[in-house]
């Protein structure tokens, strides 16, 4: 029945793992294609353990700005209304850099589910994720897998199948109050069909004067001006332009993100010589 079929998006950076679990879980023979008018491929396939899910691996990518067609795929994908729920791979051994894109894609709105990948690595490393405490700061499901090992696997798509049937997550991250402030101006602002769960996202684009999302949103250039005039206004106070104090702040919240939910094992065979005598002589 077709109200019982499900779409995943698999979504993360280049090399995380993504084209490794994506054949594991659909056994590879699905569509094989172009997204559309660009030449970035675009598999689709069913999972092998239920045909009524279709899983679609998105391009790797950094960030959801539009600035490669990669990027402009991925985000065009995720906010087409297909996507029931989404995987967030992410290599776990290189957590900073992949939940930056994890952030954006939670505020999206759609259920979204962390899959930190390369657990198998993660554990000889000596390492220890606290998957809690991340679930708590990024606000939705966090689950170890390695698709390499194949571990974790059926818990992941338990979840997924939970997830899908849900409204989605409202992000834990906030930005700084003064930003904020704009950002709800700019939420009420916004026209009444951008449904609630979704309000988010625009609002942050248009902070981050996104064109593509000025132009979707076919806003009238008075109200583009006065929004403009708030963020302009948050730019002098803060010194910085509109793009960089959204990244800035987003690398500052996944900073403290990781410090608190990650113990490394203290990787003495790293240290040079110098380092070895400090810590000697300090102990
Ligand atoms: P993609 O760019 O996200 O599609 O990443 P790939 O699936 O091509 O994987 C990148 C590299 O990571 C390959 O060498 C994989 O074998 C490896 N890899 C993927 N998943 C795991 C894992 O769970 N554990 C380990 N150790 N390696 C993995
Ligand atoms: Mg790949």
């Amino acid at each position: 029945m077709a109200d019982s079929q499900i779409h995943v998006a698999l979504a993360g950076n280049p090399n995380c793992g993504k084209t490794t679990l994506f054949n594991l879980i659909t056994g590879a023979n699905g569509y094989v294609g172009n997204w559309p008018g660009v030449t970035v491929e675009k598999k689709e396939a069913k999972l092998l353990s239920d045909k009524n899910v279709t899983i679609t691996d998105l391009p790797g990518i950094y960030s959801l700005s539009p600035y490669s067609p990669e990027e402009q795929c991925s985000r065009d994908y995720l906010m087409s209304g297909e996507p029931d729920v989404v995987v967030q791979v992410v290599d776990a051994t290189n957590l900073e850099r992949n939940l930056y894109l994890a952030l954006q894609v939670i505020e999206t709105g759609l259920p979204v589910v962390v899959a930190l990948n390369m657990a198998d690595l993660v554990e000889k490393n000596g390492d220890k994720i606290d998957t809690d405490k991340l679930s708590k700061k990024l606000g939705c499901p966090v689950m170890m897998i390695s698709a390499l090992k194949n571990k974790g696997i059926k818990e992941l798509f338990e979840q997924v199948k939970k997830s899908a049937a849900s409204k989605g997550q409202v992000p834990e991250h906030k930005f700084d109050s003064s930003i904020e402030d704009v950002l709800d101006h700019i939420e009420n602002n916004l026209p009444a069909s951008v449904p609630a769960n979704k309000r988010r996202y625009y609002a942050v684009k248009l902070f981050e004067r996104d064109d593509k999302v000025q132009a979707e949103l076919n806003l009238n250039k008075e109200l583009l001006d006065h929004i403009d005039a708030h963020i302009t206004d948050c730019e002098k106070e803060m010194d910085d332009d509109a793009e960089s104090i959204i990244t800035n702040q987003r690398y500052a919240y996944i900073n403290g993100v990781v410090d608190k939910a990650v113990k490394k094992k203290p990787r003495t065979e790293n240290l040079t010589a110098s380092d070895k005598i400090d810590q000697f002589v300090t102990n």
